[in-house]
């Protein structure tokens, strides 16, 4: 029977969708509950309902899972960041691992055993804080003082928040002062109803493993105001921060180094608040991005300094990478090791073989298979991104690796075709954004008749469906290693092994 809307209805939750939503049935009806963990007993309010299934909110908890947790964020239920914070990490885990074997089996369609193709997901043993890049957009509440927050799953409204529990906590600190600068200097946040105001986000980015912190303002104009007392400001919000204080900043100015050294105990002190942060943090710049269109779009071309550097350098192994507001740099550094270390292992180099790392971003999987291989070329969509790669291969002294700017799907097949067929790969890598690769791009991968092709995806539906084109095209899946790159969201990252069959 067909609940009607508002109706409340009383159900078990049996399953996950694959938003991380709970699945509940009542009467041969399917209900869609956000927030809902396998094992719930719930009252539901029915929001929408359609001819078999609708979606419902939480009225009451009857009997709660066994895997539900108390959520750590106070606007857990509410902010779109997370959402699997109520259920616990293992549950999250499972469920992970269970969604890419899924995928690989039904849309796959490949003939293979999942459990012993799929290896056990790799998770973190701390699963907060792990986050290197935040963007918080700017806005009033209610009472019409200036707050930064996050979106609403699916909305542009705002849930005013300085905390989030996946971000590194000197992230609260670094909006508080430039909230505070606003208000003093009466600077608009930006109003997307009436494109006016002037402050969109504000995004900081944290290297882990050198500390180095860079703010950037994403603005409707190209200044801002005072702009030069707010870098003051924040480069001593920063210190003190790392000195175990939070209190109003007073012209301290001490690094975190220093920090660390003269306060071994503090709870607050960086290396321990920060997960994987292990030096301690220094703010690196300032810059102001400017974003005048009215758009969804969180960033705009042009990068304005207003102190300091508009780029930092993080490590990941032994590689120095120089990351910019504009480029893509993954987000969660602890995993990235661990991913990129699989897909070098997946990558079975010896030193003899040509790479192509293609969506190469800041040529990250290049240079770290770089040292391992004759030769890497990396193709990538963004030029900023491509002119970072070029800089971090430099930086490095790694001279084997090339970069060329342009749509892999469009630079690879004309660089095969002009090589009248002749170009030569022995490992290919792809690490596509969510709507996976383009045929034109797989097809052209086929043609160039790797040994290897190792696949790094952030969505298992589209994976598979690239796995079933390459396994129907001569290449067996040998292995798939899920990765948790981004706990308590639905988020997951696989690492796939797929190898060329010998006649
Ligand atoms: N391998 C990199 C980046 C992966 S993210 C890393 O691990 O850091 C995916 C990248 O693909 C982004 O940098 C994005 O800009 C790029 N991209 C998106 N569409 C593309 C396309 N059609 N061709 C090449 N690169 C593309």
């Amino acid at each position: 029977m067909t609940p009607k809307k508002n109706e409340i209805v009383t159900l078990e939750i049996t399953d996950i969708g694959s938003g991380g939503e709970g699945i509940g049935r009542a009467d041969g009806f399917t209900l869609f509950v956000k927030g809902a963990v396998v094992g719930d007993v719930i009252e539901v309010r029915v929001l929408k309902a359609k001819k078999t299934y609708g979606y419902a909110k939480i009225e009451r908890l009857l009997r709660p899972s066994a895997n539900r947790v108390e959520s750590v964020c106070p606007v857990a239920g509410r902010c779109g960041g997370c959402q699997l914070q109520q259920m616990s990490y293992e549950a999250q885990l499972c469920w992970k691992e269970r969604k890419v074997k899924e995928c690989l089996e039904r849309i796959g369609g490949v003939e293979f055993e999942a459990n012993r193709v799929v290896l056990p997901i790799m998770g973190m043993d701390e699963p907060f804080a792990y986050r290197n890049k935040a963007q918080f957009p700017v806005g009033k509440d209610k009472d019409g003082r200036i707050v930064t927050g996050f979106y609403a799953g699916h909305s542009h409204a705002l849930i005013p928040s300085d905390f989030c529990a996946i971000q590194a906590p000197v992230n609260e600190v670094i909006c508080r002062t430039v909230c505070n600068h606003m208000e003093r200097y009466r600077i608009a946040p930006y109003d997307e109803e009436t494109h006016t105001g002037l402050v969109r986000y504000i995004l900081t980015r944290i290297g882990a493993a050198t500390g180095e912190v860079l703010v950037c303002l994403i603005v409707n104009g190209k200044s801002l105001p005072r702009a030069e007392v707010l870098a003051e400001r924040l480069k001593t919000a920063v210190g003190m921060f790392c000195c175990g204080e939070t209190g109003n900043a007073s012209g301290n100015e001490k690094t975190c180094d220093e920090a660390n050294k003269a306060d071994e105990s503090g709870n607050r002190s960086c290396g321990k608040s920060e997960g994987e942060v292990k030096a301690g943090l220094t703010l690196k710049g300032v810059c102001l991005n400017v974003n005048c269109e009215i758009t969804n779009v969180i960033l705009g071309a042009e990068i304005i300094p207003v102190w300091g550097d508009t780029y930092i350098t993080d490590y990941i192994g032994e590689v120095a990478y120089r990351i910019s507001p504009l480029s893509f740099y993954q987000v969660n550094p602890k995993q990235t090791k661990v991913l990129y270390r699989k897909a070098l292992e997946f990558a079975g180099l010896t030193g003899n073989e040509i790479v192509w790392d293609l969506y190469c971003g800041i040529g990250t999987i290049s240079l770290f298979l770089a040292a391992k291989a004759k030769r890497v070329y990396g193709v990538e969509i963004v030029p900023q991104a491509i002119e970072d790669a070029k800089e971090n291969a430099v930086r490095n002294g790694i001279t084997n690796a090339e970069f060329f700017v342009g749509a892999a799907e469009d630079v690879l097949p004309a660089k095969y075709r002009e090589s009248g067929g002749s170009m030569r790969a022995d490992v290919i890598v792809v690490d596509p954004p969510r709507k996976g690769c383009d045929e034109r791009l797989l097809q052209t991968i086929v043609n160039m008749k790797p040994q290897r092709v190792v696949y790094v995806s952030c969505d298992p539906a589209t994976l598979a469906r690239d796995v079933k084109y390459l396994a129907g095209n001569g290449y067996t899946l040998v292995k798939a290693q899920p990765v948790d790159m981004f706990p308590m969201t639905e988020h997951v990252e696989t690492v796939v092994l797929m190898s060329r069959r010998t006649k």
